[in-house]
């Protein structure tokens, strides 16, 4: 068994994370200090306790809880240090990252000026650690649709800022997204690229109509692909990247263990995809751990070779990162190609 330590020092883009999902434990006890939370007393293992969950609805409180102990537009300062501070360690070379407007106006914040803060912090840390990165402005499935035409107003405000794309999450068996079909496409004309969670806890046929609506550019998780030769050949036919984050999947109870995870049948039919962290802190995990996860338990470790190939095609890459990565497949293959 290879060394997790092999895949970090590899150099990798992560294409799928949400920034409230990356807030660290300690991170949020200091915020309860700060504000005066019921945390503030609490150990870090009882917070970690309080925020445990075993299904996709319990998992969508947890983030709900991180989310209510940003109770400034400030709080975002130091989280997006330290979520740069994680991106460092863990050699990604190029981040897409989520961060939803919709959850700072429901608790009474700015989302203007905490995506200022935002980019202010992701503009001098990714210069500082030659880290590429672009935010997608995501939102909650369940709210309202006019939530998400405020959101596509700032994404287009700050389109030329860093906001490279708007994003569909939370409850995907909530509603179709027939009434998001007009500011979908506004978006899409508007020149960002829409990021589509679907497919993870909802059916082949629902993620079909997903996709015929939103012509995403990129899914979340899109595990019904799997089991859905229409699924498969709509995307293959327009190039959409499945962002696969195997350890979510498995914490969140919608597959039920490693071995059954779908991605076998998504490499088998060459789907394009790639590994991702979703919300590291909150499922204990990192991007390198995916990558050993998916070497040891799920793939051949040389298949990833072919995932890289599929990173290096991302049109938002600058040549330099573009250049690290073809030298990663070459680790990779150098490093497990013995006997092939
Ligand atoms: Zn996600």
């Amino acid at each position: 068994m290879i060394s997790s330590e092999f895949w970090r020092r590899l150099p990798k883009t992560e294409t799928h994370v949400h920034l409230e999902g990356s807030i660290s434990v300690e991170r949020l006890h200091r915020l309860h200090r700060r504000h005066g939370l019921e945390w503030a007393s609490w150990t870090p293992a009882e917070i970690r306790r309080q925020l445990s969950f075993a299904t996709f609805p319990r998992f969508l409180e947890a983030f709900k809880k991180v989310c209510l102990a940003v109770r400034h537009e400030d709080d975002f300062v130091p989280v997006t240090e330290d979520f740069f501070d994680m991106l460092d360690r863990e050699h990604i070379v190029h981040c897409e990252f989520f961060y939803t407007p919709a959850i700072s106006w429901k608790f009474g914040l700015s989302a203007e000026t905490v995506l200022e803060n935002i980019l202010a912090i992701a503009r001098r840390e990714g210069r500082r650690r030659s880290i590429s990165w672009g935010i997608i402005l995501d939102n909650v499935r369940q709210f309202p649709v006019d939530a998400f035409r405020r959101t596509l107003a700032l994404g287009l405000r700050y389109r030329d800022a860093g906001v490279v794309g708007i994003g569909i999450g939370g409850d995907e068996t909530c509603c179709s997204l027939e009434e998001y079909a007009n500011p979908l496409a506004e978006a899409r004309a508007g020149g960002l690229s829409v990021y589509l969670h679907t497919g993870e806890t909802g059916d082949a046929a629902a993620m079909l109509a997903d996709l015929k609506t939103a012509r995403p550019r990129r899914v979340g998780h899109g595990l019904a692909a799997a089991r859905s030769p229409a699924i498969r050949d709509y995307l293959q036919e327009r190039g959409v990247v499945l962002d696969i984050c195997p350890t979510s999947n498995i914490r969140t109870g919608v597959v039920e263990n490693i071995e059954a995870h779908p991605l076998r049948d998504i490499a088998s039919q060459n789907l394009p995809y790639t590994i991702n962290s979703d919300d590291p802190a909150l499922f204990e995990t990192s991007l390198s751990a995916e990558y050993a996860l998916v070497a040891e338990r799920i793939l051949n470790p040389l298949s990833l070779v072919n995932m890289v190939k599929t990173q290096e095609k991302n049109p938002l890459l600058p040549a330099h990162v573009k250049e690290s990565l073809a030298a990663a497949g070459v680790r990779i293959i150098k490093e497990f190609g013995h006997g092939e």
